[in-house]
């Protein structure tokens, strides 16, 4: 596999990173991950958006262009023959020489990591057929959950605990509501109303969840965009949760207690459908 690594693209086992880096120490660094269907990446645009907003909260500076960083995915994308797939893209406060908790000089050169990850038949995932089962489990993170760093420890935690408990993923639970899931946003359907919590410091701004409401709003379905607890969703007549890997992917049991009919709901069907059909048109 071919990587890129600070404007370079090399074989991945040269592409070395100094052990001082402070997103190695400090986990002092923010990612993006963007789909690839077809060859072409889906909401590029919504992931620099994104980019450049973890960046403005941590003050890091922004070292390529929008359309350095294009480039770069396309590179990897044509060099590693991706059609279905992803590209993790991660941006460090780079080496500061030692380790020290102050941020190092604003002109210390930040770290850029991009590599690709090969999925054959991402949009057919036989998982969105069937939904996935999800546990509720306490969220533990920090309160800045809208800054997409790559602090995910609890997130791993919390999906070990998911599959310890034989389910595929957790739902995380605040204040006795849902905030999101390990690694996605969460909603539930009820009454024909799609509910889905509001935009805080507390989720992380998806961009798939701006690009669904989006769609679901254009279909003419109700949003409602609030927190729900763990007891309502267990009574929804439909729960799902979306991410730029899982697109639209419905949730058949919560805590062992099935969803609706226990099986994938109208709504996330269609809503799936509407979404990758969409973005497939608008990708680059
Ligand atoms: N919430 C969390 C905690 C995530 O890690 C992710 C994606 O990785 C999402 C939500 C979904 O965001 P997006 O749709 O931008 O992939």
């Amino acid at each position: 596999r071919t990587v890129y690594l600070n404007g370079d693209y090399l074989p991945e086992d040269e592409a070395k990173v100094s052990i001082f880096d402070r997103g190695f120490v400090m986990a002092d660094a923010i990612y993006e991950v963007t789909s690839v269907l077809g060859g072409k990446l889906i909401d590029f645009g919504g992931h620099m958006a994104r980019l450049k907003r973890s960046m403005d909260a941590l003050d890091m500076q922004n070292p390529l262009s929008d359309d350095e960083f294009l480039t770069a995915h396309r590179e990897l994308v044509t060099r590693n023959g991706i059609e279905d797939g992803l590209i993790y893209l991660q941006v460090t406060r780079g080496n500061p020489g030692d380790r020290d908790f102050a941020y190092p000089p604003a002109d210390t050169a930040p770290t850029v990591v991009m590599f690709t990850q090969s999925k054959p038949g991402l949009a057919d995932n036989p998982a969105a057929k069937q939904g996935i089962r999800v546990i509720s489990t306490e969220d533990l993170r920090w309160g800045r959950r809208d800054i997409k760093t790559v602090q995910l420890l609890y997130p791993s935690m919390a999906k070990m605990e998911a599959k310890a408990k034989g389910a595929d993923d957790a739902w995380l639970v605040e204040d006795g509501r849902v905030t999101e899931g390990t690694s996605n946003n969460a909603y539930i359907v009820k009454g024909g109303t799609i509910i889905t919590r509001e935009l805080s410091h507390d989720i992380l701004h998806g961009i798939t969840r701006a690009a669904v409401l989006r769609f679901a709003k254009e279909a003419q379905m109700k949003v409602e965009e609030r927190a729900f607890t763990i007891d309502e969703a267990k009574d929804a007549d439909e729960a799902f949760v979306t991410s730029a890997s899982a697109f639209v992917m419905p949730v058949v049991e919560i805590d062992g207690v099935s969803v609706g009919q226990g099986t994938p709901g109208p709504a996330a069907t269609r809503l799936r459908e509407i979404y990758l059909d969409e973005s497939r048109k608008a990708a680059v």
